[in-house]
């Protein structure tokens, strides 16, 4: 079954006139064979293997059969919400599986954790800026937290008063910002009195998408957000560690030991997903099933030589799955 959000584009695809360009893939088998023609497949999530939590068509099935294929299949999400342990779950959950492992899942705190690990020496801390997923990364490799949720008790305004009377840790050397849904006032005043006060302190980031797009198509903002209040009302640069960032890259580098020429990245997007396997020389497939509809498949297309681009483009993942003549049959 195609779910909606997919079937339009596909019908378009099906409609462009031909020949297509060879980096649209429309048959079946082709696309498995893309898939498999690699010994490391980095999956994003949303609009990839599931929209709104319903799984698009044979998304678990194709992920079971680059497993079987003694393939490295890892979940490569921005979102910084859930700590792998929580993301894990919820996969299983939405593809009715206990197949993936813990070691599979790579939401955006989990490189900005392992990052800052190599930054701060023992007894150091990070202010936090965002969901519960940052603080369980960052405890599990032992870093203390200050900031999230435990900083509710302020209130979300700030009076000059409040910021004359804030306590300032000097332990902190560390302001980590990712998507919080409450994100308020007295979040960039404390984060600024870190960075202004503490020597040395960094700020870094989860991700910097602009937003993400609701099963409606309303835009619902994202952790770039709260990054450019941080970013603007301190004067800093936050070090980025989600996709399109080489922080993510070295990570997936180090701990999973993903080769260029032998891995592929599989997104919606083309200025997260795609841009990080554009810019670290790893080949990348854009599906229809997110964010990315024909407009832009045509735009990015349609670009010079050395311009941004995915390797090849198509239809939804599981589509590889499916029988040949599909696509023409819509
Ligand atoms: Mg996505």
């Amino acid at each position: 079954m195609i779910t909606a959000r997919i079937a339009a584009p596909l019908a378009a695809l099906a409609a462009l006139q031909t020949p297509l360009p060879p980096n649209i893939i429309t048959s079946p088998a082709a696309c498995l064979s893309k898939l498999m023609s690699k010994q490391i497949i980095m999956l994003d999530c949303d609009g990839v293997i599931y929209c709104d939590k319903t799984p698009l068509p044979n998304s678990a099935a194709i992920i079971f059969r680059l497993m079987d294929a003694g393939k490295t299949v890892l979940f490569v999400t921005n979102s910084s919400a859930l700590s792998r342990v929580s993301m894990c779950s919820k996969l299983n959950t939405i593809l009715e599986t206990t197949r993936l492992n813990v070691d599979q899942m790579v939401p955006s705190c989990y490189p900005a954790a392992w990052h800052i690990k190599k930054q701060v020496k023992d007894g150091e801390k990070v202010y936090v800026i965002g969901g519960q997923g940052i603080i369980d990364e960052l405890n599990q490799l032992g870093v203390e937290c200050v900031g999230g949720a435990a900083d509710d008790h302020y209130g979300s305004s700030l009076s000059e008063a409040d910021l004359e009377a804030y306590e300032i840790d000097p332990m902190v050397k560390v302001v980590i910002v990712g998507l919080a849904m409450d994100f308020n006032y007295r979040m960039v005043g404390h984060a600024c009195l870190y960075l202004q006060n503490n020597l040395g302190c960094m700020l870094v980031s989860c991700n910097q998408d602009e937003f993400d797009i609701l099963p409606s198509g309303r835009r619902q903002p994202a952790a770039g957000v709260v990054v450019r209040a941080v970013e603007h009302a301190s004067g800093m640069k936050a070090v980025d560690c989600g996709k399109p960032s080489g922080v993510l890259f070295d990570l997936v580098s180090e701990e999973f030991g993903v080769e260029k020429d032998q891995s592929v990245m599989v997104g919606d997007r083309v200025t997260t997903d795609i841009k990080f396997g554009f810019d670290h020389g790893v080949d990348t497939v854009l599906v229809m099933s997110g964010c990315s509809d024909l407009a832009i498949v045509e735009e990015v297309l349609g670009g010079r030589e050395g311009e941004l681009k995915p390797t090849w483009v198509m239809p939804y993942l599981g589509f590889g799955l499916e029988e040949e003549g599909k696509l023409s049959k819509l």
